[in-house]
């Protein structure tokens, strides 16, 4: 725990892994495999033409290029020095140009930034001290017609097999010790986050993989890896 609502030990290993960000076979596969259906569930729901995007914990920028991409104004923060660099500097390979900030969310919303046509806070929920505070502030940086995106994983004896024994033991998609099972946060949790900070979740969508074909899909199974779409109520 840290004053900063910033856990360490998590933010290090990003750190330490941030030079391979963008190698789509290296330990990111995952995010690179699972970005064309999560920027589809954000398109499905929004036009991000024009609008003004937070994406909070960025990381190297996988989904804050994809959304530029798309047509928006995207900022991106992240707590981690190294996936920044990675990400800052992946701008000049692509030619699509976010705008980075080393910070929280909550060390941003201090300087009162004009509020956001919309916040997206992907695979990051689960590795911080108090997810709720984050929740939080995302409602005071989003308009109030704005939308808020979030995916993070479940916590239960099948997301315990799937998300950590199997994806980072098993098949070796993901490094030992990405995740920590009690960290990881049940739907119902995620929507008490939510109510507490005035917004209402609008649907949830399950992210499921396949370890024979390879591939993920979305779909209605929310026991490991999900999606959520909330608006201020
Ligand atoms: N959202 C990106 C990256 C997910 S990895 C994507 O889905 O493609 C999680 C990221 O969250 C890491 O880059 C890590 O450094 C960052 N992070 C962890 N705690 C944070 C915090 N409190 N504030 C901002 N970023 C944080």
């Amino acid at each position: 725990m840290s004053e900063r609502n910033v856990d360490h030990a998590e933010v290090d290993k990003f750190d330490a892994l941030a030079r391979k960000w963008w190698d789509k076979n290296g330990e990111f596969r995952p995010l690179h495999e699972i970005n064309p259906l999560r920027l589809g569930y954000i398109t499905e729901r929004v036009d991000l033409q024009g609008k003004r995007v937070l994406d909070v914990g960025c990381g190297g920028g996988i989904l804050s290029e994809s959304m530029v991409a798309e047509g928006a104004r995207v900022m991106g923060i992240d707590a981690a020095e190294g996936p920044l660099n990675v990400a800052k500097l992946h701008r000049h390979e692509s030619n699509i140009f976010p705008e980075y900030e080393l910070t929280t969310i909550e060390e941003l919303a201090a300087k009162s930034p004009e509020p956001f046509d919309v916040i997206t806070c992907l695979e990051m929920l689960e590795h911080v001290p108090d997810p709720g505070s984050i929740i939080k502030t995302c409602r005071r940086l989003l308009k109030d017609d704005g939308t808020l995106f979030l995916s993070t994983i479940n916590r239960n004896p099948k997301s315990y097999l799937f998300a950590i024994v199997g994806a980072e033991y098993v098949l070796n998609l993901l490094p030992k010790g990405t995740h920590d099972y009690d960290k990881l946060i049940k739907p119902a949790e995620l929507a008490a986050y939510c109510r507490d900070a005035g917004f209402g979740v609008e649907d949830f969508t399950g992210m499921t993989y396949n370890p024979v074909t390879r591939t993920y899909k979305l779909g209605r199974d929310v026991d490991v890896n999900y999606l959520a779409c909330a608006r201020p109520v």
